[in-house]
C-alpha cells in the first residue's frame, strides 16, 4: 500500500529534482487557491467557469494564467482590458510554491510526509486569507480538511510517529476529537463569559440605527462592521417603542444581522431601511472570541498533526493574538470594540509546529503524555 510513498522509490532520481517538481506544484497549487479564495467565500463553485477577469469578465487564456509568469510579462494588467491584477495573486503562488518546497527540504525524501503537510499547508493559506477578508473559514477547508487529515493518516502512519495506518487513523481521530474539542469548550466558556455584551443604557433611551452605524446616547458611535462580522452575529434592542420613516411599533423586540432586520416577527432588507429609532433601555451586542469555524479548523488541524500539536497552536496562538492585539491598541488602531479574526493566528502556530525540529516536538509529546497519565491513571493512560 505504501509503496508509492517508499523514499527508496522516491531516491531513484536526484533530490533536487524532486525540490524543482515540489516549487512547481506548489505554484499551480497556489494558482488554484487564489480561486477557492475568492470563490468560496462567495458560494461559487471552484471548478467552474474557467478563470475570467473580475472587471471585463473575458476568459484567460492558458497562457495568460501560468502562474508568477503571466503576472510578470503582463505586468500585472489583464491581457484585455489592462485592468491591474492584484499583485496579492503572484504572491500566494510564491508562497506555496515555497511553502512546498520548505516541507520537501525538511521531510524528503519521506514523500508521504512531505505531500501531506503540503496539503495541510495549503489549507492554512487558503482558510488565513478567506478569514481575515470575511471572518469566516468555509466547510469546504475545514470538513473538507478533516477528511484530507483522517484518510491522509491512514495512508501515512509517519504523521502520527505511528506504525500502522490503523494506528495512525487512530491518532488521527484524538486529534481531531481533541482540537475540536478544546475549541468548542473554549468558544462556550467564552459565550458565558463575554460572548455577548449586555449594555444597561438608563431608562427610556432613544437609540438610533444609521445607515452605517448604531448611534448611542452621549454622541457614541458604532459602525456595524465592527460588531457584525459573521452571518450569526445579531445586535438585539428589546425596544418600548420602535420607529421608522413611515412606521410605528410598541413593544418589540429590534435584532439586526448582516443580512435580516427584524422588528417584532416582521422581517425587512436591512439595506432598505435607512433610519429607525428605538426607546429603549439596554441593547445586546455580539462579541465571540473565536467561532465554530474555528472548532471545526482546529479538528482539522489535529486530524494531521495529533491532539499535542493542538494544544502547541492553541496556546502559540493565544500569545501572538494577545501580543499583536496589545499591539495594535497601543498604535491606536483598534478599538475595543474590533477584533480580528482567530484563524489565521492557528494557522500561523500549526506552520511554526510543522517546521520545529523534530526533537521538539518528540519532547513536546513526551511532556504532554506524562501529564495525561498524571491525569488519567490505570489501563486508561
Ligand atoms: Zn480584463
Amino acid at each position: 500500500m505504501n509503496n508509492v510513498f517508499d523514499p527508496l522509490v522516491w531516491e531513484l532520481v536526484p533530490f533536487h529534482f524532486w525540490s524543482v517538481v515540489f516549487f512547481v506544484f506548489g505554484a499551480i497549487v497556489g494558482s488554484f487557491l487564489n480561486v477557492c479564495v475568492y470563490r468560496m467565500p462567495r458560494d461559487l463553485s471552484v471548478i467552474r467557469p474557467h478563470s475570467r477577469c473580475p472587471h471585463c469578465e473575458g476568459r484567460i487564456a492558458w497562457r495568460h494564467n501560468i502562474p508568477m509568469i503571466s503576472w510578470l510579462v503582463l505586468r500585472g494588467k489583464c491581457a484585455d482590458c489592462r485592468h491591474p491584477i492584484s499583485f496579492r495573486y503572484p504572491v500566494v503562488e510564491l508562497a506555496t510554491a515555497l511553502g512546498f518546497l520548505a516541507c520537501w527540504l525538511s521531510f524528503g525524501p519521506q514523500a508521504g510526509l512531505a505531500l501531506s503537510y503540503c496539503i495541510l499547508l495549503s489549507l492554512l493559506l487558503a482558510a488565513t486569507l478567506i478569514d481575515v477578508e470575511h471572518f469566516i473559514i468555509p466547510d469546504e477547508i475545514t470538513v473538507g480538511g478533516i477528511f484530507l487529515g483522517v484518510a491522509g493518516s491512514a495512508l501515512v502512519p509517519a504523521l502520527h510517529g505511528a506504525e500502522s495506518g490503523t494506528a495512525s487513523a487512530l491518532a488521527s481521530l484524538g486529534g481531531l476529537l481533541g482540537g475540536a474539542g478544546v475549541v468548542y469548550l473554549i468558544v462556550r466558556v467564552g459565550k458565558l463569559l463575554f460572548g455577548r455584551l449586555r449594555e444597561e443604557l438608563g431608562e427610556n433611551v432613544t437609540v438610533v440605527f444609521g445607515e452605517e452605524a448604531l448611534h448611542l446616547p452621549g454622541g457614541r458611535e458604532i459602525p456595524y462592521g465592527d460588531m457584525l462580522y459573521r452571518k450569526t452575529d445579531t445586535i438585539i434592542v428589546p425596544a418600548r417603542k420602535v420607529e421608522m420613516i413611515d412606521r410605528c411599533y410598541p413593544n418589540a423586540e429590534v435584532r439586526l444581522s448582516q443580512e435580516r432586520l427584524l422588528i417584532g416577527s416582521e422581517s425587512f432588507d436591512p439595506e432598505s431601511v435607512s433610519y429607525l429609532e428605538a426607546v429603549t433601555d439596554r441593547i445586546v451586542i455580539p462579541r465571540e472570541a473565536m467561532g465554530l469555524g474555528d472548532v471545526k479548523f482546529m479538528g482539522a488541524i489535529g486530524a494531521f498533526l495529533g491532539w499535542q500539536a493542538t494544544l502547541f497552536s492553541l496556546m502559540l496562538s493565544s500569545f501572538i493574538g494577545a501580543l499583536l492585539g496589545v499591539g495594535l491598541i497601543l498604535s491606536g488602531r483598534q478599538e475595543w470594540s474590533s477584533r480580528l479574526p482567530y484563524g489565521p493566528y492557528i494557522a500561523a502556530a500549526a506552520v511554526a509546529w510543522i517546521f520545529m525540529p523534530a526533537e521538539f516536538r518528540a519532547g513536546w509529546n513526551r511532556n504532554l503524555d506524562e501529564l495525561w497519565r498524571m491525569i488519567v491513571p490505570g489501563e486508561w493512560g
